[in-house]
């Protein structure tokens, strides 16, 4: 069976599905390798690297034909079009946010996993679960790019040119990036605090070192699957009018919160900005063309407020450490692929929970359950967070 990668082609996506030592635990399990020529570039990995373990360095159209397609993204109109039915396409699909492309990917005859839609709760698919492996990697970048941001230093420094107190850090949202965030910013020397509308992430904060700020305001909030339900509008407004006064006394606030399926909840208003002090930070990692978690954040984008507040739209973070991204992303893709491969050849199972998680088109049908359910509250556009 061949397996190829593709070079990525959405813009400023610079990580590769596959690194080399993927492609070489996979070869040794029978599979053919292709790569497409230059897939690796943006994550310093060249076609001689990939060629000495043994893969074949290929055209766009070779890679193309191969009986497994793996990518990163998602594939666009082009690539969907060059496809055979039968072939088998695995990436970050977002396909609850994007039901088209599971539509033409299902009329294309095509076979389409999600690694955004592995069943993150389930032991054997940690190894795969690509959502919480680049999550790390973003959390990371934020807490470095706010300290690069900011215009003093995250920890105590004590010179003979005077003291410089530390940085005060608060992280919104302490998912898999909050948590890495907190940590970072620790790391760093910052001080840190923390809030999440899921009150069980208490425990998990204050062990990579923040305090957690409990909202008198706002009720615990914890959804399905070990995430957050959205707020209801006085819930958010009683929340942002609370949460604008912890704001306001720090520095740097990084902000994470997501909600399956919505657009990301707007925590820092235009009213909090306002009692920020010049020269505070705010990284907004839900900046999305949606809105963010930040009013006024714009994707890809840095922008200062009237009040000289700088708010980075840090959309995309993984991508910028296109090397340690592609490593993990290729572990938590062979690792699906390993999973799924009997004698050579993929065997699937749709009665097996994790594979009904990630299967999202087959035999011409989109069959994953959550697609096939017309719940308007999974929609994006117009639900509110
Ligand atoms: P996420 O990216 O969906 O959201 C990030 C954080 O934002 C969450 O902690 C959420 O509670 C918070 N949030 C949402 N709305 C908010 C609001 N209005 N105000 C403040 N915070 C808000 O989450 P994630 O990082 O993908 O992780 C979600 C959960 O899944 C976590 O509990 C994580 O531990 C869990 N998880 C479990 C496993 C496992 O069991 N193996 C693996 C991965 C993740």
């Amino acid at each position: 069976m061949k397996v190829s990668v593709v070079k990525e082609a959405a813009p400023g996506e610079r990580r590769v599905a596959l690194v080399p030592e993927a492609v070489v635990k996979l070869r040794a399990t029978g599979l053919e390798l292709l790569v497409e020529t230059q897939a690796g570039a943006g994550a310093w990995v060249n076609d001689e690297a990939y060629a000495e373990t043994g893969a074949s360095v290929v055209s766009k159209a070779e890679a193309l034909s191969a009986d497994v397609v793996v990518m990163v993204g998602k594939p666009d109109a082009a690539m969907v079009a060059a496809l055979r039915p039968g072939q088998v396409v695995i990436g970050m699909l977002s396909p609850l946010a994007d039901r088209d492309l599971a539509r033409s990917l299902a009329g294309a005859g095509v076979t389409a996993l999600s690694m955004d839609m592995i069943p993150r709760t389930l032991p054997r698919a940690q190894p795969m679960d690509a959502l919480s492996s680049q999550a790390n990697i973003a959390g990371y970048k934020a807490a470095v790019i706010g300290a690069a941001e900011y215009g003093r230093f995250f920890p105590l420094l004590i010179t003979a040119a005077g003291t410089a107190r530390p940085a005060k850090v608060l992280v919104l949202g302490t998912g898999v990036a909050g948590l890495q965030a907190i940590g970072t910013a620790r790391r760093l020397g910052a001080v840190v605090s923390a809030y999440d509308v899921r009150p069980e992430t208490r425990t998990e904060a204050e062990s990579v070192g923040a305090t957690f700020i409990e909202l008198t305001s706002v009720g615990p909030a914890s959804g399905e699957g070990g995430y957050a339900r959205a707020l209801t509008d006085e819930e958010r407004a009683a929340q942002q009018d609370e949460l604008a006064g912890h704001i306001a006394r720090h520095d740097v606030v990084i902000t994470t919160a997501q909600v399956p399926g919505r657009r990301p909840p707007l925590l820092v208003t235009d009213d909090a900005l306002k009692e920020m002090a010049a020269g505070s930070v705010i990284v907004d990692m839900g900046a999305s063309p949606l809105g963010g978690n930040a009013a006024g954040s714009v994707p890809g984008k840095t922008v200062v407020t009237e009040g000289g507040v700088t708010i980075i739209g840090a959309a995309g973070l993984p991508s910028t450490m296109p090397a340690a991204a592609s490593a993990m992303y290729a572990r938590n893709l062979s690792a699906l692929l390993l999973y799924l491969v009997k004698d050579g050849e993929l065997a699937f199972d749709p009665a097996d929970e994790l594979q009904a998680g990630v299967i999202i088109t087959r035999d011409g049908k989109v069959v994953h359950p959550a697609l096939a359910e017309e719940g308007a509250a999974r929609e994006l556009p117009g639900a509110a967070g």
